[in-house]
């Protein structure tokens, strides 16, 4: 199962040997993540991250404010950890001239700030932005690296989001989500798998409802018959038919038949048969055919 602690987790383990990668992924986590004073975050991971890009390129970050536990105000809103630093000393990467080792960082720090949910049709990751023209640049981003992302809004918040086994499994390949990439493949096998069990335990269910209901028809209209004295006096293949359902009331047509001798639509047919004529008029004085 694709889980955000856990992908984060995963996520906040690599560590860009370069500087140009270093930036580009700060960038990223300020890109969705960004507050005036540094970057904001739910997650302990992303944190982590923040203070050490930022640490590592040289950009003080204030110490007080992390070590310092969350206000209740701070919870209610959401906004768990903030990593204080000056953003303008993080400025100066740009998508445009990014090179691929960095536009790949850049993602992952957009990633670290996303946030995963489960849906009934498999896990998706989303990002809420700014407003409408950065939601459409992370798009725009995002497809340039083959990976399609939709955009809605939700109250108000501009949301981009990524589902579906292939653009989510290239997001995570792309940002070096491997641990992650591999539970997302393994659970839409499982979900196939299970999907598919189910279509034909239902099949199956719907086959044995309708075999079990017809062959209660068929005992009741048997019991009718012999009630009213008439069984003995059918022709011989239908109190063979007859007999033969007794002894076998959980049969379906292909049983029966081989155990008559006779054809499957014989079979069905003779039943059909006893049912009929059971469900006759007692008054009818008409004899059975
Ligand atoms: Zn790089």
């Amino acid at each position: 199962m694709l889980v955000a602690t856990e992908l984060k987790g995963e996520l906040a383990r690599i560590h860009p040997a370069r500087t140009c990668c270093q930036r580009a992924e700060l960038a990223g986590l300020l890109y969705a993540g960004r507050t005036r004073a540094g970057v904001s975050t739910l997650d302990h991971a992303t944190a982590r991250v923040a203070v050490q890009l930022a640490g590592t390129l040289g950009i003080p970050v204030e110490p007080r404010r992390l070590a310092a536990r969350p206000s209740a105000r701070a919870l209610r809103a959401r906004r768990h950890l903030q990593v204080a630093f000056d953003p303008q000393l993080a400025a100066g990467w740009r998508w445009a001239e990014g090179k691929p080792c960095d536009r790949r960082a850049f993602l992952r720090g957009v990633l670290l700030s996303g946030s995963v949910s489960l849906t009934s049709s498999g896990p998706h990751v989303e990002f809420v932005l700014a407003g409408a023209a950065q939601a459409r640049d992370l798009r725009r981003r995002l497809a340039e690296m083959s990976v399609r992302a939709s955009a809605h809004l939700r109250r108000g918040r501009h949301v981009v989001y990524v589902k579906g086994r292939e653009q989510l499994g290239q997001l995570l390949r792309l940002t070096g989500a491997n641990r992650a990439l591999l539970d997302l493949e393994a659970e839409s096998v499982a979900r196939e798998v299970r999907n598919r069990v189910n279509r034909l335990l239902n099949a199956e269910e719907a086959n044995l409802g309708r075999t079990v209901r017809a062959a209660d028809r068929q005992l009741q209209a048997i019991a009718r018959l012999e009630a009213r004295g008439e069984l003995a006096r059918l022709p011989d293949a239908l109190r063979e038919t007859a007999t033969r359902r007794r002894r076998q009331p959980d049969a379906d047509l292909d049983a029966l038949s081989a155990a008559l001798g006779v054809s499957r639509s014989a079979v069905n047919h003779r039943l059909r048969r006893l049912v009929a004529l059971a469900d006759e008029e007692r008054d009818d004085p008409k004899e059975p055919a």
